[in-house]
């Protein structure tokens, strides 16, 4: 039998990363049993559910990389076919009418909160009630609600991850399946649905567990194969409390504009209650399809955190494709405005943004990390750290200024490469008696803005010799000023 799984967001909020988590458990399931991943979008919630979040809940998958292959279904596509299981349901006895008022309802609630149990007054006076009487009421245009008759006995489930489960019907209300303005609730058009859709494993997070005996006992009395269920640990912050905006980002699309790698962010998800069974940490795609089993989903709550995730992105970065990281580097860059560069002025060379990249990845952690790293090489506007102004050139401007000066002049028509480069700057940096720092962290500071870069020579390469020369030349100009960026 192919197994069929379904993701079922409510498009009610953006993807956060518990649905997120659900969605790519049912992609790892699907992808490693070769079957089939369902996407079915519960909008029966008019009031809430948009266009808006339905739009982000696609484009979050997508840059995921969780694809479905049904899909999407629109669940407010199937109101008929619900209304028709209810009403079904209806005439084999297994549910009923109830013509409670507001008032019983609610002296119903309070009783059963005041006794501790289920009492089914609804049930009760429904049955009391003759045929004739009901169908006056229905012509006297009375409105009513359907309400599932919750079969005696105890409701058992062989749970994937939790084993077996049981609930005692006694304990269940009398579920109402069609409300009294005629629409479906969230169970009935669940259970219609996953049958209607052939699903046969639900595979969604432990929030769910209360529905699933509900559910079973539809499918049961609509006479649909019940689906096997599977329910998820939930994820909780740092604090231990269940994850939410509190701790920081939860929509998936808040990490997507921070930089994290949706292979990184894949990565981190599949973790999120979920354990190779040895200390590895980093999968790509296609390992965790490999390796990931449902008996390995721990029971246990799950915490996020985004320290690891973060780790898990600089690990994805470095081990990222040079080309990929480029582009989301190049497509950044552009939208900040620094790229296209300029046209070249005074035959300055575009920057390598390879080699670049190359360089930087090593040090960043997230891409917006390491665009902040690229940035100063495209900028013509240089943002000198004033902590590093305190340090490399405040304490002796005058002596400074001539060391770089001294440094133009030398560099001015030497070959552009490494060795000839490093072999001039130590040269001069010995016959002026100092130490090689002392020209070469004030130079740093001049051609980055800043005291921590790539390698000196590296730096001066990739900006090539117009712009390190104009760079140098303007140091030289603020030092000669003896107006520092010092705050
Ligand atoms: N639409 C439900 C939700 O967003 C999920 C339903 C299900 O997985 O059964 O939580």
């Amino acid at each position: 039998m192919t197994l069929r799984v379904r993701f079922a967001p409510s498009p009610t909020g953006f993807l956060h990363v518990g649905g997120a988590r659900t969605a790519l458990f049912n992609w790892l399931l699907a992808r490693k049993e070769e079957g089939v991943l369902v996407l079915r979008i519960e909008d029966t919630d008019q009031e809430r559910s948009s266009e808006e979040h339905t739009q982000a809940i696609l484009h979050g998958m997508e840059w995921l990389g969780v694809t479905w292959d049904e899909g999407p279904f629109f669940q407010s596509d199937g109101l008929d076919r619900h209304r028709e299981a209810a009403l079904s349901l209806l005439e084999s006895g297994q549910a009923y009418r109830d013509f409670s008022t507001p008032e019983q309802a609610a002296r119903d609630r309070e009783e059963e909160i005041e006794t501790g149990k289920r009492t089914r007054r609804a049930r009760e006076r429904a049955d009391a009630m003759s045929a004739d009487d009901m169908q006056a009421r229905m012509e006297a245009g009375e409105t009513f609600a359907v309400r599932f008759r919750v079969p005696d006995g105890e409701t058992v489930w062989n749970d994937k991850v939790h084993g077996e489960s049981r609930f005692r019907n006694a304990e269940i209300d009398d579920l109402v399946i069609l409300r009294s303005n005629g629409t479906p609730t969230y169970n009935l058009a669940v259970v219609s649905d996953d049958a209607e859709m052939g699903i046969n494993l639900v595979l969604r997070g432990d929030d769910h567990l209360s529905n699933t005996p509900k559910q079973i006992l539809l499918h049961e009395a609509l006479g649909n194969p019940v689906p096997s269920f599977a329910h998820v640990p939930l994820i909780l912050g740092p604090d231990g409390k269940r994850l939410s905006k509190r701790h920081g980002a939860t929509a998936v699309g808040d990490y997507e504009k921070e930089g994290i790698l949706p292979g990184a962010m894949f990565n981190f998800l599949a973790l999120l209650g979920w354990s190779p069974g040895d200390d590895r940490e980093v999968f790509g795609r296609e390992e965790l399809v490999e390796v990931f089993s449902l008996e390995r989903v721990l029971k246990k709550s799950s915490v996020f955190d985004f320290k690891k995730l973060e780790w898990l992105n600089g690990q994805h970065l470095a081990a990222m494709p040079l080309k990929e990281l480029v582009e989301q580097v190049k497509w950044r860059l552009t939208g900040k405005g620094l790229l296209p560069e300029p046209p070249a002025s005074g035959g300055r060379e575009a920057i390598d943004i390879y080699f670049l990249v190359e360089l930087l990845k090593v040090r960043a952690r997230t891409v917006e990390d390491l665009l902040d790293q690229a940035e100063p090489y495209f900028s013509t506007d240089i943002d000198y750290e004033p902590k590093a102004v305190r340090k490399q050139w405040a304490k002796d401007a005058e002596a400074v200024a001539d060391r770089l000066e001294r440094l133009h002049a030398e560099l001015g028509d030497v070959d552009w490469d490494q060795e000839r480069l490093e072999e001039v700057s130590r040269g001069l940096a010995e016959e002026l008696e100092i130490g090689a720092g002392k020209l070469f962290q004030p130079l740093r500071l001049a051609l980055t803005g800043s005291s921590a870069s790539p390698g000196i020579f590296d730096v001066l390469v990739l900006l090539g010799r117009e712009r390190s020369l104009d760079r140098i030349q303007r140091a030289v100009n603020i030092l000669r000023s003896g107006e520092l960026p010092t705050e």
